[in-house]
């Protein structure tokens, strides 16, 4: 048996890497420009808002499938992801409630949006809607090659392992980050937030009516302007600074119709994310 270093030795296994910690800066800085590739550029990662319109019922979440089946029809392919809602922030506050850790909470937030991926699923079936779990995402070419609509929960699969965030114990990587993350590993066409407000302003306006409209801000500008609530996860925008794929994000009024199929047809409604 051969050795090397005293560790075990294979013959050919030489590497780059070999003997790393993969930790050390100047090794990461090497690699820092590598470009990976787009696993499915043509397709749209979609987020169906879970409180924002997931909550409101039939009135609010028909007109949206019906928008995106046309969509579909239109040959526009994504993939349709959910948030979790009010459902998501009770079983928070009794987390809270009972003291239990970020990684639980993590946990017990991830059921909410599976059972709205489920309820979307059979309400779109009879277009194709298929439910595609994390660990069937290699089959995803498959349903959209059969021309199927796969949904998805938007909750990335942190659970346990959920990381601390720096302001209290809710996760930050909730559904809206699930949903940007997915599309970064796709290296996906675009992603699209549906929710039930036109798009960012500088403040809730549910809450302060003097709220202004921003139709277009860079996740720095946005960062730095220091306003207390966001349409989209903090972060979403976090992320978008270091993105490798998807450097804009759009928000639209899904309730109002025309919005969506405004934006999967490349128009900038709504609000337009960009990262710089
Ligand atoms: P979702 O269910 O899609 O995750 P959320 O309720 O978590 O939706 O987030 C969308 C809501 O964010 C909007 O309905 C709006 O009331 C609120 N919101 C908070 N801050 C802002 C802001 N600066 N601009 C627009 N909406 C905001
Ligand atoms: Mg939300």
């Amino acid at each position: 048996m051969q050795k090397k270093d005293g560790k075990i030795w294979i013959a050919g296994i030489e590497s780059e890497l070999h003997g790393q910690t993969l930790s050390s800066r100047e090794l990461r800085e090497s690699l820092a420009n590598r470009k990976s590739i787009s696993v499915l550029p043509d397709i749209w990662v979609i987020k169906m808002g879970g409180q924002s319109i997931m909550d409101r019922g039939a009135a609010a979440v028909e007109p949206i499938l019906e928008e995106l089946v046309e969509a579909k029809k239109a040959g526009i392919n994504f993939i349709l992801c959910t948030g979790g809602g009010t459902r998501a922030r009770h079983v928070y506050s009794l987390g809270l409630d009972l003291d239990l850790p970020t990684g639980m909470l993590a946990r017990l937030g991830a059921s909410i949006p599976v059972q709205n991926a489920r309820m979307l699923q059979l309400l779109l079936a009879k277009h194709g809607g298929i439910m595609a779990y994390p660990e069937e995402f290699e089959k995803l070419p498959f349903f959209l090659n059969a021309g199927c609509i796969p949904i998805t929960t938007g909750m990335p699969p942190n659970e346990f392992w959920e990381k601390s965030s720096s302001q209290g114990i809710i996760p930050a990587n909730r559904t809206d980050a699930g949903v940007y993350l997915l599309g970064e590993f796709l290296g996906a066409k675009g992603v699209l937030y549906i929710k039930d407000e036109d798009g960012l302003y500088t403040d809730d306006p549910k809450k302060n009516p003097d709220a202004k409209f921003i139709p277009k801000i860079t996740a720095k500008e946005l960062i730095e302007n220091g306003q207390d609530d966001m349409i989209v996860e903090r972060v979403v925008i976090e992320y978008m600074q270091r993105a490798e794929n998807i450097k804009k994000i759009q928000i639209v009024n899904g309730t109002k119709r025309g919005n969506i199929l405004a934006a999967l047809n490349g128009s900038d409604v709504g609000t337009v994310i960009s990262a710089e």
